[in-house]
């Protein structure tokens, strides 16, 4: 084991440095009924309006500026799926890679007390739509040792374009009923699974918390 990032890249595997980067919106936090709402109270027709694009994208597309639409949208109204809090309280570093308004995101991790290592976010791309390679770059781990969790056909883009590893959170109803390809967890609690049984190294797992889930 090592703590040493550069040596991950060298030598990616079960027993090198792992990371786990999850998107915002529809993945940790039950957040569609939030970011349809300042679209509506905007005259946006409900039916026009999809989900994980960029924000400014989808506000230019729907004809609205991205200061109206976060004037707008309710940063107390998104709640997290049940079992993503415990989830992320078990694992020793996360971070994330959202293309949210870093102003709305910023406001809810602070209201959840939630404190990801890395952090970026619509405003970091500078319109783009979202990358992971800064975010891993950032972490200074091999891309095959960082397992992405996601929503959205753009969110496993982003992890097969740096070599990692992308799941599914099928504990969003959107999600699972897009029948998706690939490896779809059931509930958060399956992403520390998937640490432990499949790829990364479970030093990424509070002991004190799961102690037991370390012990094969
Ligand atoms: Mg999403």
């Amino acid at each position: 084991m090592t703590d040493d990032g550069a040596e991950g890249r060298e030598h990616p595997g079960r027993n090198t440095r792992g990371a786990v980067v999850f998107d915002l919106d529809g993945t940790l936090l039950d957040s569609d009924a939030a970011l349809v709402a300042p679209f509506v109270a905007l005259g946006v027709p409900e039916e026009e309006i999809t989900f994980g694009h960029p924000v400014e994208m989808e506000c230019r597309r729907l004809g609205i500026t991205v200061d109206e639409y976060v004037d707008a949208y309710d940063v107390s109204e998104a709640m997290p799926f049940d079992g993503v809090a415990d989830m992320l309280a078990a694992l020793g570093e996360w971070s994330v890679c959202s293309n949210k308004a870093r102003a709305s995101a910023v406001a809810e991790l602070d209201r959840l007390g939630w404190s990801p290592r890395v952090a970026w976010f619509a405003d970091d791309f500078g319109g783009d739509a979202k990358s992971l390679r800064p975010v891993v770059d950032a972490l200074g781990v091999g891309g095959s040792n960082v397992l992405f969790v996601g929503d959205t056909l753009h969110d496993q883009r982003c992890a097969e374009e740096v070599g990692a590893r992308f799941a599914w959170a099928g504990w969003n109803p959107r999600t699972r009923a897009g029948s998706p390809s690939g490896v779809v967890l059931d509930r958060p609690v399956d992403v520390l699974r998937l640490l432990h049984d499949d790829l990364l190294d479970d030093d990424l797992l509070d002991p004190d918390r799961f102690g037991d889930r370390r012990r094969r």
